[in-house]
């Protein structure tokens, strides 16, 4: 299967994925997790797109649309993928139906999930990420079982730098004017999967389970 995830930053997007992900068995790619790993790693991409993410606005395009056809070119990919953050544009849409039309095949599905913008924010203030594996905490909706403690690898979880609440502010405002339209978009092609997202994490991942009809 190749599906995209879109929503709101907050919206449980990579919660969601993960757990896609153990049961469909195809990668996850995230781009947030590769703009964070090369500005860990001081890359020149990494250096550039700090400038951006730092202010919680959108890396270029050519940039993120470079990233993403590297990536999908890689063999593991060759025979699905979940895509989180990506597109985030128009044109990144328009660029990924090329390199799908390159590529021979198509997206399967774009899965939104839909929560308020005040949900967002309560989201995303209390989320704990782990930079070692990846896994994610809220403090009151999903607590480690150890505070700041990361239940899969020990590591001290930490607040990412753009979790603040003017970073987010900045944050929802482009999603709603850059990537909300591409919603339209996706309904037309009759891909779109609407997920109401402000229930239990569980309740999210059966209602998909159950619209992308997986047992
Ligand atoms: P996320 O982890 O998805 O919330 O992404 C964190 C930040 O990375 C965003 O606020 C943007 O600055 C940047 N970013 C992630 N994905 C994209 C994308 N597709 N296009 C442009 N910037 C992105």
């Amino acid at each position: 299967m190749r599906a995209i995830l879109l929503g709101l930053p907050g919206a449980g997007k990579g919660t969601q994925a993960q757990k896609l992900q153990s049961k469909l068995g195809v990668p996850l790619i995230v781009m947030g997790d590769i703009l964070r790993a090369a500005i860990e790693q001081k890359t020149a991409v990494g250096v550039e797109a700090e400038k951006y993410v730092s202010q919680g606005k959108l890396v270029p395009d050519q940039i993120v649309i470079e990233i993403v056809k590297q990536r999908l070119r890689q063999k593991d990919a060759s025979q699905g993928f979940l895509l989180d953050g990506f597109p985030r544009t128009s044109d990144q849409a328009k660029a990924l139906d090329q390199e799908m039309a390159a590529q021979k095949c198509k997206i399967d599905h774009v899965i939104y999930y839909g929560i308020s913008d005040a949900v967002a924010l309560q989201r995303i203030c209390g989320r704990r990420i782990c930079k070692k594996c990846n896994a994610i905490y809220h403090v009151d909706n999903h607590p480690p079982k150890k505070a700041d403690v990361c239940d899969n690898c020990g590591n001290k979880l930490t607040q990412r730098k753009d979790d603040t609440p003017e970073v987010i502010r900045q944050r929802l405002q482009d999603y709603h004017r850059e990537t909300a339209p591409l919603l339209n978009y996706y309904r037309q092609s009759k891909l779109l999967v609407e997920v109401p997202a402000e229930s239990s994490m569980d309740e999210i991942l059966r209602n998909t389970l159950h619209k992308l009809k997986i047992a």
